[in-house]
């Protein structure tokens, strides 16, 4: 027999479940959040990983076939490996749940490997521009300049002025 799976009084069969792991964002997008002073959730006033793992076990023993995770942005969280990995291994009348996750992906290059052999299936990557210009004017935040800073830093220089920094590739400076 088919599962009756989550329907609401409507008549409407729900399929998937949305959790946000984090309110924070390393992103300030100007149609999201102020540029300063915003107000964060107290950490004793969000769900532990245990219960949110315990509210998902529920919701896919009920049907529910996709979890999606938002934030904020989730990859601030410092155990979503953890998470995505126990989320994958839930079981229910449609087998583990799929497990997909929306990020502005600046953590990416350093969690991916580990998210993809925790289960992950589907990355949504919000990305609203590819023009350094308007990303900084739309998200407060100057990425390029920032991973310019690190580049030389791990090779002993200092970041170059803005002018230098082209196509991506930092020209660093020797102290
Ligand atoms: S990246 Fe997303 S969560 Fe972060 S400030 Fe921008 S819109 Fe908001």
């Amino acid at each position: 027999m088919t599962h009756p799976g989550l329907t609401d009084r409507f008549g409407r069969v729900h399929r998937d479940l949305r959790i946000s792991l984090t309110d924070r964002c390393s992103l300030r997008c100007t149609y999201c959040m102020p540029a300063d002073g915003v107000p964060w959730l107290q950490r004793d006033s969000m769900l532990s990983t245990d219960e949110m793992v315990r509210i998902a076990r529920v919701a896919v023993e009920m049907g529910i076939e996709e979890i999606r995770l938002t934030g904020g942005e989730p990859l601030l969280r410092a155990d979503v490996v953890d998470v995505v990995d126990r989320l994958a291994h839930l079981d229910g009348p449609h087998g583990h749940p799929e497990i997909s996750l929306t990020t502005n992906g600046l953590r990416l290059p350093q969690l991916a490997s580990a998210l993809r052999d925790a289960g992950l299936a589907r990355v949504n990557v919000s990305l609203d521009t590819l023009r350094r210009d308007r990303f900084h004017e739309l998200t407060r935040r100057d990425k390029a300049r920032r991973d310019a800073r690190r580049h030389c830093r791990r090779r002993g220089g200092r970041s170059p002025p803005d002018q230098d920094q082209r196509g991506g590739h930092a020209r660093c400076q020797r102290r």
